[in-house]
């Protein structure tokens, strides 16, 4: 089969390991037959400095003429300037906007071969597998009003938090599916306390439970939340949470697989189904690293198995994505690590070497 991939590398460590991602992509095509041709775009602080805009049209153009996206990462000192007009993470809010990406799924897996490569002790990581269902338009991120202003008494802020009833029940659902197929287990994780944004939520996640009675539902407020991923976190199968809470939980989640660099994320417009392939943007949770770029120590394997999850979600090709995901654990065994994962007695790989070993495992 034939794919067109559109290749945003964006900035920092995003082009090195999107190309990784690529490399390993070319193993699936030659070893299964297949074909992916990638075009590259701008995206973040590159695009800035080339058209003066995060994200252009020509950007979105060849987006929606894609099958899906492979993205690296954007932002950076560069672009840091509180007053600037335009910042690199505009270009991925609109682009998610634009493309209608409400569901980021953000799978945290702990390889055995990795357990004692985090900082939790391996009894608490073993075994963790879990799913965080992040919504990914809406929120305090796109909420307005949202602006800055002076006044005589110092200066202002504001953000809002607004949620429709249609954004809620459409990521509790995607949420409430992916937990039939896993373990029926789904944690809905809000602010109820304090926020009435988290109040509506936790009353449609509630209404939309009854909907699926196989599916163990509870609720729970982000602080909890936040603490029992530390405290035990093979509790959770299937977490679903609103934008904010999940880009904070998903940071300190990815802990829990050894690094940021094991973290990849699928951003979908809709859910497969049978016979139905979502389009989507695939992307390492992680940002574009700009203390480690340039030194070829960066970690790609959360940009490879990003690339796993866009066989899996957009190219229905799931025995390819198990490939890649195989090709990984087969690496890590092997005792391959780049510096964020190392341990005493492992080998250690640059980004580049990473990339390669796992390609040729592919075959
Ligand atoms: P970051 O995710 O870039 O880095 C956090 C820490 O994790 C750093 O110490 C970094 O070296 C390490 N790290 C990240 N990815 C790694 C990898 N693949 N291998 C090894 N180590 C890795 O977050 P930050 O430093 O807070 O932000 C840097 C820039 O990235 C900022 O401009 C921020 O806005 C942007 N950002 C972009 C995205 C995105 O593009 N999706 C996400 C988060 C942050």
């Amino acid at each position: 089969m034939n794919f067109n991939i559109a290749v945003l590398p964006g900035d920092g460590i995003g082009p090195s390991v999107t190309l990784e991602a690529q490399r390993v992509l070319e193993a699936v095509g030659k070893r299964f037959g297949h074909r992916f041709d990638f075009t590259s775009g701008f995206i973040g602080g590159i695009s800035i400095d080339k058209f003066g805009q995060a994200l252009t049209q020509e950007t979105l153009k060849l987006c929606r003429k894609s099958d899906a996206i492979l993205l690296g990462a954007v932002g950076g000192p560069k672009w840091d300037n509180p007053s600037a007009p335009v910042r690199p993470e505009d270009g991925l809010l609109a682009i998610r906007k634009e493309l209608k990406l409400f569901a980021n799924l953000r799978p945290v897996k702990m390889y055995p071969a990795l357990e004692n490569s985090t900082t939790l002790k391996p009894e608490i990581v073993r075994n963790v597998n879990l799913m965080v269902i992040r919504e990914l338009t809406g929120g305090l991120y796109f909420g307005k009003p949202k602006k800055r202003w002076a006044t005589s008494r110092g200066r202002r802020s504001v953000d809002t938090m607004l949620y429709t009833e249609k954004e809620i029940v459409r990521i509790l659902k995607v949420g409430f599916e992916l937990a039939m197929t896993r373990r029926k287990k789904l944690t809905s994780v809000d602010k109820a306390n304090v926020l009435e944004s988290s109040r509506l939520w936790r009353q449609i996640a509630t209404e939309i439970a009854r909907e699926y009675p196989q599916v163990a539902m509870d609720n729970m407020l982000v602080d909890t939340c936040a603490m029992k991923l530390i405290q035990n976190p093979s509790y959770f199968d299937v977490i679903v949470t609103e934008n904010t809470f999940g880009d904070i939980l998903t940071d300190e989640a990815s802990m829990l697989a050894g690094s940021m660099g094991m973290l990849p994320s699928a951003s979908l417009a809709e859910m497969p189904g049978p016979g139905k392939h979502a389009f989507g943007l695939y992307e390492p949770i992680h940002g574009s690293a700009p203390d480690i770029v340039g030194k070829d120590i960066a970690n790609p394997i959360a940009s490879i198995l990003s690339a796993s999850m866009m066989l899996t979600y957009s190219f229905d090709l799931p025995r390819e994505a198990k490939a890649i995901e195989m090709a990984v654990i087969s690496i890590l065994e092997n005792g391959y690590r780049t510096s964020d994962i190392m341990t005493p007695g492992m080998k250690k790989v640059g980004t580049i070497e990473m990339g390669k070993l796992i390609a040729s495992q592919i075959g």
